[in-house]
């Protein structure tokens, strides 16, 4: 069974905000937590549900250690936190009842939304010691901050792809949960790739490591520096044959296809 466990009212006095004066004297801020369960507990047993009194610290230690100037800001790091220390979906409310406005009101307040999305990369090495430059990536994607249920399927040998590279590849494809917005994950994908040396030459050319975003949960985004769903990958074989090892129902949000039926179309077309 579903469910969520709501702390309200968590108080505290610090002095945030963008005026001089608000860093002069401490004045309240409220915070208000939900955290979003996938599974009630029915045992009765305390091990099986979060820890009240470390949520509500984590809530307050946001709200206390550094001033900043918006109360986003404050909820943004503690729903993140929240979200990452528990694994679940966080909300955290952040109120201001003292905000200095020239009119009287009764509170201000921000909502941030800690959600996870699943999902999709394809990493792929076709110079030195490629498994290595994939097992790194792996291990870096799985400490970062946000990212949850790191699942990676084999690593698979496939021919050179664009006409550039001359080495074989190792591919591989992971998926998880993760708290990233996708410029954030484009960030981290980008910065295992500088971790691994990478030199960007030219497109399509030898990579010690290349990770694309191929899914980013069904949201389609056109942008000039992003395409998600990765704009090749149903031509894609050393794409699509390891996403479909781990993750064969995953359906691109486009086509309306499960990643299994990509795969089987591909192999189609080549026939
Ligand atoms: P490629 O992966 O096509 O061989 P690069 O790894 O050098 O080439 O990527 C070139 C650019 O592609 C990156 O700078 C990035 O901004 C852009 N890009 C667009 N969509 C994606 C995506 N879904 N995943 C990763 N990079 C992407
Ligand atoms: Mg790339």
């Amino acid at each position: 069974m579903k469910g969520k466990i709501c702390v309200t009212g968590i108080k505290a006095e610090a002095r945030h905000g963008v005026y001089d004066f608000e860093a002069e004297t401490p004045h309240p801020f409220i915070a208000d937590i939900v955290l979003y369960r996938e599974d009630m507990p029915s045992d009765d047993q305390l091990s099986s549900t979060v820890d009240y009194e470390k949520a509500v610290n984590i809530a307050y230690r946001v709200l206390t250690e550094e001033r900043v100037n918006l109360i986003e800001t404050l909820a943004y790091r503690a729903a993140f936190e929240l979200a990452s220390t528990f694994g679940c979906d966080a909300d955290v409310i952040v109120h201001k009842p003292e905000a200095p406005l020239s009119r009287s009101v009764f509170d201000v307040s921000v909502t941030a939304c800690a959600k996870y999305k699943k999902v999709c990369l394809s990493l792929g090495s076709n110079m030195g010691e490629r498994a290595k430059y994939l097992d790194d990536a792996v291990q870096y994607i799985k400490q970062a901050a946000g990212n949850k249920d790191v699942r990676v399927s084999s690593y698979m040998k496939s021919a050179p792809y664009g006409g550039v590279a001359d080495g074989e590849f190792l591919n591989a494809c992971l998926i998880m949960h993760t708290l990233k917005s996708p410029r954030e994950l484009l960030s981290l994908c980008a910065e295992a790739e500088k971790r691994a040396g990478r030199v960007r030459k030219e497109r399509w050319g030898n990579r010690t490591l290349d990770i694309d975003i191929i899914f980013y949960g069904d949201e389609i985004i056109d942008e000039a520096d992003l395409t998600v769903p990765h704009i090749d990958m149903c031509n894609r074989e050393f794409v699509l044959a390891p996403l479909c090892e781990i993750a064969p129902g995953f359906v691109h949000p486009v086509y309306g296809k499960t990643a299994k039926q990509l795969l089987e179309e591909l192999r189609g077309r080549r026939e």
